[in-house]
């Protein structure tokens, strides 16, 4: 096992650190920090004006990509080439995000209902990996030209609530950017250590952190023992936040000036224009607790302090309803909490700060700049570990990641670099055959995309497994690191319970030169994989959807006319041509309009076989 760092009584290690950043990866906007004479400072852009960078991406042309404000200013222009929100698609699958597709401007994709989104931008498909990696490079680029060298190492922070897959997605992002990422943080366990709480070693401490931002609200209730960070709880709204408050505001001027909605739908600049007004209102009166009156066209724009604390009020009682049910699942009252945090730029408004603080009966902290303060907090995180915080000992961590082989030679991370020891995690995998009996179950080592890259440390067959159709066998595979770096790999088909494992040693006869090595590579190499990684994965989609094609045509022959049949067969039979070759950009447009065309028959048949079943139930009946 790899030590990271050093518990160092006296004074500084010898040679000097090697700087690690922290990022915020935000929804909204994001940021990069780093330590400066011993204190987090967040880092301004070239101007030397804003330390936020708006996470949103503008494609003029597929090679000419603009990140920050001046993509933000092509949201209205030109909003299909303009990404925003990507950390809302991260690590998940059309199915995942279905319920609230109508919130993006831009075009997302996936035919399969259970594979990761992409995003079609022109003629070219992205994974929201790929996008945020985008953002990572140019906050990697504002530091780099800050501090004049390149840096490599960083510290990302993601929500406390993101599952593995989310995970892991914003490592692979951070690869794509050229960034080692030594720890992924949760962002209430930054927000506590920006405040240095957790940081000493003393008693157990239970802390909420409340984070309300433009368009969503988290509370996490964490606890601290020993500078380790437990969440107890989570809970909030992804879509509730500030903006909200804009959209009230909007809403309560469109009622005094006598006027529906439909002349915002009718003229979108002045929609926008209003938005921009709302916002500024906001924050004026909610500052300054001064009335705010302006005329904008023919609109009457006011509000008083009374009324935005009405609009504020309402927000804020949603909010307080999540807080109890955070706190009822951790099992706390608010008597058990030691310190609340404030996070998020909507915590700015003194009527939040006094609601939270009357809920919680306590003083909130709020010194920091709410929209610096995850940033700030990865940088402390980072600064530990570069060893620079004198008594803080880190624990053991897996320096490489451990995972299996999946279709098509791709590595399947179980256990990620960097994870603390020991170690659990286990996912669910399926067959890919009809009638497969036996799994072959290789364990591999390292980072790189494609297994063949990496370390092979074993493999095992589950045999036994009774023959199913593909896709119904539940076949879950376990790891177990324990403290000695002894994995132990289960495998066990959840319907028949047959079951196999092994023992490996994870660490046998690797140097530290040799991990460095396949770390290097991995990043050298990360653009190329990942080409290859989407590469495969489309095809391995597409030979699934032309299955799926012919079975729909087979099942579906009596209600399709010979045209449409014939129409099915020249998509697929382009989907075949386009699998066999490199693009796969090529493969996913086919794909697409493979889609785009079956769907509405697709419904049709369904509508179809619900009258049969509809019929056969009155005949039964
Ligand atoms: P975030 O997503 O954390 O960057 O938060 C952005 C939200 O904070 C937006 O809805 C802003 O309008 C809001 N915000 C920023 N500053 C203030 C302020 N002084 N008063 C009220 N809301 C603010």
């Amino acid at each position: 096992m790899a030590k990271i760092s050093i518990n160092i009584k006296e004074g500084k290690v010898a040679q000097e650190a090697d700087l690690i950043i922290g990022i915020d990866l935000g929804t909204t906007n994001s940021l990069v920090a780093v330590m400066e004479n011993g204190h987090p400072k967040a880092v301004k852009g070239k101007d030397g004006k804003n330390t936020l960078v708006p996470s949103i991406i503008h494609f003029s042309t597929a090679t000419d990509v603009l990140i920050g404000d001046d993509a933000k200013e092509k949201l209205v222009s030109d909003p299909q080439n303009t990404i925003y929100s990507v950390k809302r698609l991260m690590g998940k699958s059309y199915h995942d995000i279905e319920s609230f597709e109508k919130y993006f401007g831009y075009k997302i994709i996936d035919e399969d209902q259970d594979s990761l989104v992409k995003i079609r931008v022109k003629d070219k498909f992205y994974s929201p990996i790929e996008l945020s990696g985008m953002i990572l490079k140019a906050l990697k680029h504002r530091i780099e030209q800050s501090i004049g060298k390149p840096v490599s190492k960083a510290v990302i922070t993601v929500p406390a609530y993101f599952n593995d897959a989310q995970r892991q997605a914003t490592r692979d992002a951070g690869k794509l950017a050229g960034l080692d990422v030594l720890r992924i943080v949760n962002e209430p366990t930054a927000a506590s250590l920006a405040y240095g709480i957790g940081i000493a070693p003393e008693a157990a401490q239970k802390i909420a952190v409340y984070d309300l931002g433009g368009g969503t609200f988290d509370i996490s209730i964490l606890q601290i023992q020993d500078g380790i960070f437990e969440v107890l709880s989570t809970n909030g709204n992804t879509f509730l936040g500030g903006d909200d408050i804009d959209r009230a505001i909007i809403d309560y001027w469109l009622e005094i000036n006598n006027l529906d909605d439909s002349v915002l739908s009718d003229d979108k600049n002045l929609s926008q224009e209003l938005r921009l007004l709302a916002e500024e209102a906001k924050k004026m009166v909610s500052l300054s607790q001064n009335s705010f009156k302006r005329k904008l066209k023919f609109f009457n724009c006011q509000i008083s302090p009374e009324k935005l604390n009405e609009l504020v009020l309402s927000i804020a009682k949603q909010t307080i309803d999540c807080c109890k049910q955070a706190l009822k699942d951790a099992g706390l009252s608010t008597a058990d909490i030691d310190h609340v945090i404030m996070v998020g730029g909507s915590t700015r408004i003194p009527l939040i700060k006094k609601v939270v603080s009357d809920f919680f009966q306590k003083e909130v902290h709020d010194k920091l700049d709410p929209d610096e303060v995850v940033a700030l907090g990865a940088a402390v995180q980072a600064d530990i570990l570069a060893g620079n915080q004198k008594d803080i000992l880190l624990l053991d961590i897996t320096p490489l990641s451990l995972g299996i082989e999946t279709i098509g030679g791709l590595m399947d991370t179980i256990i990620p670099r960097n994870s603390k020891v020991p170690a659990k995690a286990g996912r669910q995998y399926t067959t890919s055959v009809d009638g497969q009996t036996n799994l072959k179950v290789s364990v591999f080592q390292g980072e790189r995309d494609l297994v063949q890259h990496n370390r092979k440390l074993g493999e095992f067959i589950l045999r036994g497994i009774p023959p199913m159709p593909a896709g119904i066998p539940k076949i879950e595979i376990h790891f177990i690191l324990d403290a000695d770096g002894i994995l132990t790999v289960k495998a066990k088909e959840l319907r028949s319970g047959v079951e196999q494992k092994i023992e490996i040693r994870s660490q046998y006869g690797l140097s530290e030169e040799e991990m460095a090595m396949m770390l290097l590579d991995s990043i050298e190499h990360a653009q190329s994989d990942m080409d290859t990684r989407a590469l495969l994965e489309a095809r391995n989609e597409a030979n699934n959807i032309i299955l799926s094609s012919d079975k729909f045509l087979e099942q579906n022959k009596e209600i399709l006319s010979e045209e449409e049949i014939k129409t099915i067969l020249e998509y697929v039979d382009h989907l075949k041509t386009a699998v066999k070759g490199e693009n796969k950009d090529l493969i996913n447009k086919t794909m697409d309009e493979l889609n785009v065309y079956t769907t509405p028959l697709a419904h049709r048949a369904l509508d179809h076989n619900i009258a049969d079943s509809l019929k056969g139930k009155k005949v039964d009946g």
